[in-house]
């Protein structure tokens, strides 16, 4: 009883990448977003898994026959929604030599070139960003886990006793509190969830005109909390909020967080990546002062899911936090090594760091950076084509690659354009052309595009307009 004969597995392999290839070539003959019903494809799925087994050619026919039609197509051109995450060549080859080598680098021992290769990354990705040297990094798989650490080395920050006594039943600490804007992403809510802290432990601040936290009303909230016994402990600011991208002033903030001892996170997972091109350089304003940041190459930085980037100028709240060696994890080497084991809730790890190392030395920093700008400038395109039509209006200001805008014919009373937008959008994603996302902004009804995929060209955001102009001017 052994494995796949080797040979086979050459054979098999070669017609992989052969299949990957083709699907990548042909990907504009599918329709971006599935165009399924649920329980469409779990009924072609046998109930019972086969007792003999059989050829790889049969299951991979299967992906064809069963599992294409219900595929939403993240690395279709037509992708616009939520952010994208693209899988670039040299992404999805590293991708293959991870599970191609299998290891584990929970501890140094068990792949000192694992360990080494993550920091010597984390080097190369801190200065990409341009963060000083004072930054550790790490990789998670997402953003949500990142932060979920910014949350809980906050916590640890406070030194009171909570990795050994818990949080619940005590009277000797006060309730704590947290602060992030109304528009931070979700994963900062399900960070305190999972931390204890709750979702009455979160505070979100009021926005500006421009939806960005203003500082103002968080000092306030800080005050009126402590006078009120809370225990204010971490505020989590937001460059590139997601449903509209705004930048939460990270100096001013950074004020605020100083001068009343609060961890700063910095949420930068989609727009973080922009620092690298020297025109957005003003986006990292302040970052320096701050605990932590998150930033994910799996959103912008065409790299398959999943890697996030985590930075903390902390390391060692984050061990305190986490770390715990058993007896069996021990090693000789401890003393002079970092166990990434030791910094964060996971034992295992995927050698995620090799999909940098490809996809930065396959582009170039400067590849890269030219890529992501080239997003933003057709996104400005765009937003000019919705600013110029009378029939159309931006909801929001575009500083990087997603535009938020709503058809607006005039003398509609808010309630009917918002049933509007929501049949627009409904009849965009359903032509199979492309698959646009929406959220809802002071109450409005607002259709997202978003420009970030590797194989985005001018092109298909051309395309994109002329469709969306033509199913309004259908409906009329
Ligand atoms: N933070 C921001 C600003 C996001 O937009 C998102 C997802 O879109 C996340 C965090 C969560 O990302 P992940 O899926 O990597 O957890």
């Amino acid at each position: 009883m052994s494995d796949m004969p080797i040979e086979e597995f050459r054979k098999s392999g070669h017609q992989l990448v052969d299949w990957i290839a083709d699907y990548l070539k042909d990907i504009e003959k599918y329709p971006p977003l599935a165009q399924v019903n649920p329980g469409d494809i779990l009924k072609r799925i046998p109930q019972t898994p086969p007792q003999k087994g059989e050829d790889i050619e049969n299951v991979l026919n299967d992906v064809d026959k069963i599992l294409m039609e219900g595929i939403t197509h993240w690395n279709h051109p037509g992708f616009m929604a939520y952010f994208n995450s693209t899988s670039s060549g040299p992404g999805i080859l590293a991708e293959l030599l991870i599970a191609g080598l299998g290891i584990n680098g929970m501890l140094w021992k068990t792949s000192p070139a694992f360990t080494e290769h993550e920091k010597a990354m984390m080097n190369w990705f801190r200065q990409m960003v341009g963060l000083p040297k004072n930054y550790w990094g790490i990789i998670y798989d997402t953003a949500s886990t990142s932060s979920m650490h910014a949350i809980a080395s906050a916590r640890e920050q406070l030194n009171l006793g909570f990795r050994e006594k818990g949080m619940a039943g005590r009277n000797d600490v006060p309730k704590l509190r947290m602060y992030c804007s109304e528009h931070a992403h979700s994963s900062i809510e399900k960070g305190a969830v999972t931390i204890g802290v709750g979702l009455e432990g979160i505070r979100k601040v009021a926005v500006n005109e421009k939806f960005e936290m203003i500082p103002e009303k968080l000092e306030e909230a800080i005050k009126t909390d402590i006078k009120n016994g809370w225990k204010p402990f971490c505020v989590v600011a937001t460059v590139g909020t997601t449903s509209l991208t705004s930048i939460d002033p990270v100096e001013e903030i950074a004020a605020i967080c100083e001068k009343h001892n609060l961890w700063l996170h910095i949420d930068a997972a989609y727009a973080g990546v922009t620092a690298m091109i020297p025109e957005m350089k003003w986006i990292t304003k302040g970052w320096e002062r701050a605990d932590s940041i998150v930033i994910n190459p799996h959103k912008w930085m065409f790299t398959p899911m999943d890697l996030s980037v985590y930075f903390t100028r902390k390391p060692e709240i984050l061990k305190r936090a986490f770390s715990l060696v058993p007896e069996y994890l021990k090693t000789k080497q401890d003393a002079e090594v970092e166990n990434l084991m030791d910094y964060g809730i996971q034992l295992g790890r995927r050698f995620r760091s090799l999909k940098l190392w490809f996809i930065i030395r396959y582009f170039g920093v400067e590849g890269l950076a030219d890529r992501i700008k080239q997003h933003i400038v057709l996104a400005q395109e765009f937003a000019k084509w919705i600013d110029d039509e009378k029939d159309f209006e931006l909801i929001a200001p575009v500083p990087f690659s997603t535009v938020c805008f709503r058809y607006n014919p005039g003398n509609k009373a808010e309630e009917e354009l918002n049933k509007l937008n929501e049949k627009l959008l409904e009849e965009i994603n359903a032509s199979g052309k492309i698959f646009l996302s929406h959220t809802k902004l002071n109450g409005k009804f607002v259709i997202r595009l978003t420009i970030g995929s590797i194989r985005h060209e001018r092109k298909h955001i051309e395309e994109a307009w002329e469709l969306i102009k033509s199913i309004t001017h259908k409906s009329n």
